[in-house]
């Protein structure tokens, strides 16, 4: 059956998957979302005995109704290859009472290339799909991870360009040198005076602008986003969900339909919406147990049902989850209310003016599923410590806010069902935050005399992500004000 994707903002509005990928975000400034969550046509038994790359055909054929076979087996198999340093693709590891689902071993180390090594195939190929003549210039706002990701995603990608506006610092020293370095004549790398939450906020304004559309148009650009509000971003992150599943199955670890948890380190609210799809598709799913760090705007929602960003931004050791607006939150909010685009519009428009908004009764007796909590500062770095003193695995900043937040929910609820820890950056990402949680005494060293030590603490090979920065020079040396960034677009497409 076909599924067409209606914006959140205007159930009006209709389009294929495909024309989906290619806008990004709808004119209206609402979201795309599927008009309706498909069920798994093949058993669990079935899809255990399936590769990664197997798996996520039959997981998003089901939402990519209008791309054929050919197309998006084609997609898979550029997206899923040797850029993975494993076969596994996302393989699990069984640490300390939960499994720990590996989303890391990309190009750029992170969980982000689980969905950005294909987006650009899905993108060319919707394009292809859809006639468009002009080239597709990617405007992206990252908080560390997203930009790198999308500029390996995307470098040398025909008939694409991609511009990265990062907080200037707002991002981990390994994290900046990852974009600066990056190679590719079709990429741009642009720090801004401002955190997160003002890059994003003044890539949604261009995109919204319509009279900059029209003159890209005549000159032969079009805007399109991979930021995680893509839809060519959600759907391949369904798949790692329904793969680790099956992996459990496979393994003997789980029984056939036994309800598995599964916990997300969460700062935009994609990585663990796709986990909600997941199980609305029918994997056998309890509860999705969303962590926070200090900005616990998440935590507070979930607890109270308000939305509040009115508060202090606070710089964490888990660079990715520090957000105040949630983005993709609105997709769910959107169906917790019923699918009512109007309900929606008027919550998103009391968030963008008064910076909060409340959901209703009803609304909140839907988000049973959910469970949120937070870790601090001082209990990630305890969690990481602890893991690796017990065990020997190494976990990264984001990571153990999640690992801190299941032990928290396993306390409180005795619930003891398999847990599936969504592991989203490799420790050496983040490497001198996770070494000073393990011992104090590495303050003292240089970032790349911390990747040395955490090698042979943690007993794994350095990743080629972080070998081939240590001596790349440094290509990008862009800043701008956080008004500029209209200014700075113009001129690097030589618009006028
Ligand atoms: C992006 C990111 C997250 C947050 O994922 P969302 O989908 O934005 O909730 C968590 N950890 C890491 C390492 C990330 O890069």
């Amino acid at each position: 059956m076909e599924v067409l994707y209606n914006s959140t903002r205007n159930n009006g509005i209709q389009v294929k998957a495909s024309e989906a990928v290619l806008k990004g975000l709808s004119e209206d400034g609402g979201l795309f979302v599927p008009d309706h969550i498909p069920a798994l046509d093949k058993g669990l038994k079935e899809l255990s005995g399936m590769t990664y790359q197997e798996v996520a055909y039959e997981v998003m054929k089901l939402y990519l109704t209008d791309f054929t076979e050919e197309e998006l087996k084609d997609c898979i198999a550029k997206a899923y290859d040797g850029k993975f340093d494993t076969e596994a693709i996302a393989p699990l590891v069984s640490a300390d009472g939960a499994y720990y689902l590996e989303l890391f071993h990309g190009a750029t180390i992170a969980f982000k290339d689980m969905a950005l090594s294909i987006l650009p195939h899905l993108m060319i190929t919707s394009a292809k799909k859809n006639k468009v003549k002009n080239e597709i210039v990617i405007l992206t706002a990252t908080s560390g991870d997203t930009g790198k990701a999308a500029l390996a995603g995307f470098a040398g990608v025909e008939g694409t360009k991609i511009i990265v506006f990062y907080p200037k610092n707002g991002v981990s020293p390994i994290q900046e040198r990852q974009m600066v370095t990056q190679k590719g004549d079709n990429t741009y790398v642009v720090g801004i005076h401002g955190n997160f939450d003002d890059a994003q906020t003044g890539v949604k304004k261009l995109f919204a602008d319509r009279e900059l559309e029209e003159r890209l148009d005549r000159q032969g650009f079009q805007f399109s986003s991979a930021n995680s509000i893509n839809i060519g971003r959600l759907v391949p992150q369904i798949v790692y969900y329904v793969y680790a599943y099956v992996r459990l199955l496979a393994e003997g670890k789980i029984a056939e339909g036994e309800k598995i948890n599964v916990v997300v380190p969460t700062g935009n609210f994609g990585n663990i919406l796709a986990a909600f799809y997941a199980k609305n598709m029918g994997l056998p799913i309890g509860k999705l147990i969303c962590a926070s760090n200090d900005n616990k705007v998440l935590y507070d929602f979930f607890r109270t049902g308000v939305y509040d960003k009115n508060r202090e931004f606070v710089l964490t050791s888990s660079p990715s989850m520090d957000i105040l607006i949630s983005s993709n939150l609105e997709r769910l909010i959107y169906r917790i209310a019923g699918n009512d685009a109007k309900k929606n519009e008027e919550l998103m428009k009391a968030l963008s003016g008064e910076g909060k908004y409340e959901i209703t009764e009803e609304m909140k007796s839907r988000l049973e599923d959910f469970y949120g909590n937070f870790a601090t500062e001082e209990e990630a770095a305890e969690t990481i410590k602890g893991l690796y003193g017990k065990t020997g695995y190494v976990i990264d900043t984001h990571t153990a806010v999640a690992a801190c937040v299941y032990r928290k929910y396993a306390e409180e609820t005795k619930d003891g069902a398999p847990a599936v820890i969504a592991s989203t950056a490799s420790p050496f990402k983040f490497t001198r935050s996770v070494m000073n949680a393990i011992d104090g005494k590495y303050d003292r060293m240089t970032d790349f005399e911390l990747v040395d030590e955490l090698s042979s603490l943690a007993n794994i090979k350095v990743p080629a992500a972080i070998e081939e920065i240590r001596t790349a020079p440094v290509l990008h040396d862009h800043v701008c004000g956080k008004e500029e960034m209209k200014k700075t677009v113009e001129a690097f497409l030589g618009i006028k």
